[in-house]
């Protein structure tokens, strides 16, 4: 029995053997087949790194500078678009499964050697916010998935600012700029470096001894990114979009007129962005030859009448004009000339200490849509004189008696508010938390200052909620 049993096994072990070798070799060319298809996704992804470096180099001369940017930036976004494209979908899963450890380490290196966080090609978008910073300026651009935040606003907004990123899971700036360090443009960027990381730091200077700058140096130390001052003709890209340095011309200027201006044209769009240059500097970039003309500007310092001349006004020939500026901020901005001479220009205007923060994203059709926060029917022109702070309380009685100022995009008087959507509860505060020692602050408070990095974290919430939460109030502060 056993014998017999043994026999019949053998024959049928034997007539396997062809088929299992018939597998192997089958399991052998697919392998092959797919590394083929793998080598060629690599290369794909690797030239894209390469065209996109290449673009961000800054350094072209004016004149030049722009066409180059163009042509060095073309590449870029087709190849981006034919990589997925070119590959059947099915073998994508595929590929991957197979590709053996080392390809893909080479291929996220390739990656990351160019962007830190590589945009997702699939989204094409164009944004431009004005952050509500009070007496102060803070733009974010998003193009593509890559993102540039100029200025941060003052200290007290650091919180804003972290949110606001928070908000949009913006956790890397392939750029963040400095326009010239005052507290009321830098402060803030401490917010955004505590959330952030950052691929670049553009400033206007290597050094200063603001208590402000000082703590912009520290948080980019944090992440070991060293500031780099552009100069005038500067261009880079943005995703799909470019950005030239029109400014300063003269560097070595005070404060003010030593601000970076930079042109972002996305299209058939283009944004002015101007930090707080005074007539000096407007009259040096008219002087320069270099292209101003814009579809936003953001007004020079906050809308005072030692900038926004009117020669400037008529050859950047805006069709929108953006004030920041904080609700009866002692200063006085924006200028009352400044605002006639706008008007007269048949300008729209926006202002931030009016209407909060500023939306423009671009439609399908290239054209921009504007949204706001509140207030879409205020006189812009007209001075206001009821009371406000810079948080963005109450700022007028007409829109709805006394309601805290989020509350107010929701009354009806804006149709699109809904795509905006930062209600935030009357309840709700912004801290500065500290997780170890599970005390909370106010933002400006001295001891919050003292909090390190890792335990520090900036929240909008009611205090209840942080109560509840295990925190207790510093005592300096009085949360
Ligand atoms: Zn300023
Ligand atoms: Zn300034």
């Amino acid at each position: 029995m056993r014998n017999l049993s043994r026999n019949r096994e053998n024959p049928e072990k034997v007539s396997k053997l062809p088929l299992i070798i018939l597998l192997f070799v089958l399991i052998a060319f697919l392998y092959l087949f797919i590394s083929f298809l793998s080598s060629e996704h690599k290369t794909g992804v690797m030239s894209n790194a390469v065209s996109e470096s290449t673009a961000d180099a800054p350094g072209n001369a004016a004149g030049t500078g722009a066409d180059t940017a163009e042509t060095a930036e073309g590449p870029g976004p087709d190849a981006a678009e034919s990589g997925p494209d070119a590959e059947e979908p099915s073998s994508e899963p595929l590929t991957f499964s197979f590709v053996d450890p080392a390809t893909l380490e080479s291929l996220s290196q390739s990656l990351s050697s160019s962007q830190e966080e590589p945009a997702d090609p699939a989204v094409k978008e164009f944004k431009v916010y004005f952050l509500n910073v009070g007496q102060g300026d803070s733009s974010l651009i998003i193009c593509d998935g890559h993102t540039m935040l100029i200025d941060g606003g003052p200290s007290s907004q650091s919180d804003t600012v972290y949110s606001f990123l928070e908000t949009r899971s913006i956790s890397h700036l392939d750029y963040i700029v400095a326009t010239h360090p005052d507290e009321d443009h830098i402060g803030g960027l401490a917010g955004a470096l505590n959330y952030a990381t950052v691929g670049k730091a553009l400033s206007s200077v290597l050094s200063d001894d603001s208590e402000s700058y000082l703590n912009f140096i520290k948080y980019l130390d944090k992440q070991g990114v060293k500031p780099m001052v552009p100069a005038a003709g500067d261009v880079f890209s943005l995703g799909s979009a470019t950005v030239t340095v029109l400014g300063p011309i003269n560097p070595g200027n005070t404060d003010n007129n030593n601000s970076l201006v930079l042109r972002v044209v996305h299209g058939n769009s283009s944004f002015l962005f101007t930090g707080d240059a005074e007539a000096e500097e407007e009259t040096d970039i008219l002087k320069s030859g270099m292209e101003v003309r814009s579809t936003v500007l953001k007004a020079g310092h906050h809308g005072s009448s030692s900038s926004n001349g009117i020669d400037w006004l008529k050859a950047v020939s805006p069709a929108v004009v953006v004030i920041s500026c904080g609700a009866n901020n002692m200063y006085g901005h924006p200028a009352t000339d400044v605002l006639e001479s706008l008007k007269s220009l048949n300008t729209k205007v926006y202002r931030t200490d009016l209407q909060g923060f500023l939306k423009v994203s671009e439609e399908e059709d290239g054209s921009l849509l504007y949204r706001i926060q509140k207030n879409a029917t205020i006189d812009v022109f007209a001075p206001v004189a009821a009371p406000a702070n810079e948080t963005g309380a109450p700022v007028n009685d007409q829109s709805g008696g006394g309601q805290n100022a989020d509350d107010q995009s929701g009354g009806g008087q804006i149709t699109n508010a809904t795509t905006i959507n930062r209600s935030t509860p009357s309840s709700e505060e912004s801290y500065v938390l500290n997780t170890n020692t599970m005390k909370f602050h106010r933002p400006g408070c001295p001891s919050a200052d003292k909090i390190k990095p890792k335990n520090k974290e900036y929240v909008t919430r009611s205090r209840e909620d942080i109560l509840q939460q295990g925190y207790s109030p510093c005592k300096n502060c009085n949360p």
